[in-house]
């Protein structure tokens, strides 16, 4: 098949044309479900392949170290003024590269080395960058982590949610400098509010990590965390659907520390080319149809996670709130493990993540969870039915995991549906 307009410029480079073609019939004939990945518009992908590539702007606007930015200081004003206008902020900076460089660019901005930070833990549903053991940000601050509540199997009061009374408590105990609120497997909505009412209570400043939910915020299906936090910081790939990179949003008293932290702090030269594209995705993210795309990404997410739970599936928190539905397998099959589950699927053309879940017993590299989203596809164009179908298949797959003869039917049933939901349809001609 032929690859994007944008490759044909290298096709003169077999080796990496041959990768495109291959990554592109990838995409198109297997189902991405990862929770943190979305197909970007033609328009974000030619801005992150545009000739901004090629200019050196180390500073901000009108204060840069550089001669000729005459035009990229638009670029970059226009940016940062879609994104303050569509969160409500004061002051935004998009040249985080990363989610996880704007996440550090934040705690250097706004802590000193050896302070204290209450976050989530990793295995409850927190990221690498709010303190594991493995991430350079707990050998410079000192982290304490909060949880979720015990597991419940009632319908009615369901458990594995954020545990508001232990964050309370350790707050209290431990009085942090900084509460970081914002997660990275966990399928409910988190509610800014109440995390204001603690960081208050011990005089903490208030850090909303909006990584995943980022989109979810910009369309109006998820609580804006802009009000009640005192930064801001997020991914602009994930719900976001712009180009990789980061971005933050934060009151004004603390703007200039934030500008400082991201450069010289920690970066050099701003890819302007990513911010062209984040200007471009923010602009998307400002559109009434993209509120109707993070509703549906959510009503999708419903339907995935009731026709999950009916495969026999056990939904971690009792279900879902945002884009993605978290995976107990031992309830399906006591044996099967997220490391073993996510490469069955993979043979069957269903690409997903192992993840840990609340106390899990297995190792970070085994699991006994598997994490599943749907900005992607709904991107794509699925809806509620073929989420639905999507389940039985995965049932199936696994069911059936050492039959090749079943894992291939699977495969096949899965590029059948696939190739009604061609995600670059407008890319091809
Ligand atoms: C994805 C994620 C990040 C890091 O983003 P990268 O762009 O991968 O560095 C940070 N925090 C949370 C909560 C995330 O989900």
């Amino acid at each position: 098949m032929a690859p994007s307009p944008i490759d044909q410029w290298i096709r003169h480079d077999e080796e990496v044309t041959t990768l495109l073609s291959r990554e592109w019939e990838r995409q198109t004939t297997t189902l991405q479900l990862i929770a943190s990945e979305n197909f970007a518009s033609p328009a974000v992908m030619a801005a992150t392949g545009s000739i901004l590539t090629n200019k050196y702007s180390e500073g901000y606007p009108g204060r840069r170290y550089y001669g000729g930015n005459q035009v990229v200081d638009e670029v970059e004003d226009l940016a940062r003024r879609r994104l303050t206008a569509l969160l409500g902020a004061d002051h935004a900076n998009v040249q985080p590269h990363s989610g996880a460089n704007a996440n550090v660019a934040v705690y250097q901005a706004l802590l000193e080395a050896g302070d204290t930070i209450l976050a989530m833990r990793l295995d409850q549903g927190g990221h690498l960058t709010h303190g594991s053991p493995a991430s350079m940000t707990s050998k410079v601050w000192n982290f304490v982590s909060y949880g979720v509540t015990p597991r419940s199997d009632d319908p009615e009061h369901p458990g594995e949610l954020i545990d508001f009374d232990n964050v309370r408590a350790l707050a209290l105990e431990h009085r942090p400098r900084m509460i970081v609120a914002g997660a990275t497997a966990y399928a409910r909505r988190i509610d800014p509010a109440p995390f204001r009412e603690i960081a208050d209570e011990v005089g903490a400043l208030l850090f909303f990590d909006s990584a995943h939910v980022a989109g979810l915020i910009a369309g109006g299906s998820h609580p804006n965390p802009v009000p009640y936090a005192d930064v801001v910081a997020f991914t602009t790939h994930k719900t976001l659907r712009g180009p990789r990179g980061g971005a933050i949003v934060c009151r004004e008293e603390h703007a200039k520390k934030i500008d400082m932290a991201v450069f010289p702090g920690q970066q050099g030269g701003p890819l302007e080319h990513s911010i062209a594209a984040k200007a471009v995705a923010f602009k998307e993210a400002a559109q009434p149809s993209f509120s109707v795309y993070t509703d549906q990404i959510v009503a999708n997410a419903k339907a995935f996670a009731t026709a999950l739970a009916s495969e026999g599936f056990r939904l971690v928190s009792g279900g879902t709130e945002n884009h993605m539905v978290l995976l107990d397998l031992r309830e399906f099959d006591a044996e099967l493990t997220g490391k073993v589950a996510q490469e069955v699927l993979d043979r069957a053309g269903i690409t997903t993540n192992r993840n840990q879940i609340p106390d899990d017993p297995r190792s970070p590299f085994v699991t006994s969870g598997l994490r599943v989203g749907t900005a992607a596809e709904t991107t794509a164009g699925m809806r509620e039915g073929e989420f639905a179908q999507i389940a039985s298949l995965m049932a199936r797959a696994l069911r059936g995991r050492d039959d090749e003869k079943t894992v291939a039917q699977v495969r096949a049933d899965v590029a059948t549906l696939c190739a009604s939901f061609n995600p670059y349809a407008s890319f091809v001609s």
